[in-house]
């Protein structure tokens, strides 16, 4: 499942940062979903309890929000959001666009102890 190799990159870097920070255990997570990532929100809450199990993330609450498409255009200079992924500028129509955020799955904060 697509859904659990996500979970488990995400699962690794919050350990990374647990690590860092000296901390046991991890209270909550939340995740920034991107329009690009192509996963589903269920699907994640489904995987998340099996991808931290036994370690310093298991109990922890998982926090999903779903993060726009965030998009530079390179032919009139605005800079727009889409929440469907199609990679057009929303002022001009233009298809000269730079994808800026929206793209992966991502640890937006951690509350841990
Ligand atoms: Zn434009």
């Amino acid at each position: 499942m697509h859904e659990l190799s996500l979970v488990a990159a995400v699962c690794d870097e919050a350990l990374r940062v647990l690590a860092r920070e000296g901390a046991s255990r991890v209270l909550s997570i939340r995740l920034l979903l991107g329009v690009l990532s192509c996963a589903d929100r269920d699907a994640l809450a489904l995987c998340f309890p099996l991808a931290v199990r036994d370690t310093p993330l298991e109990g922890a609450r998982l926090e999903v929000e779903a993060e726009p498409l965030l998009l530079h255009c390179n032919e009139c200079g605005s800079d727009s959001k889409s929440w469907d992924a199609l990679l057009v500028c929303a002022v001009c129509q233009s298809g000269a666009v730079e994808v800026r955020g929206g793209r992966d799955l991502v640890i937006a904060s951690m509350e841990v102890q």
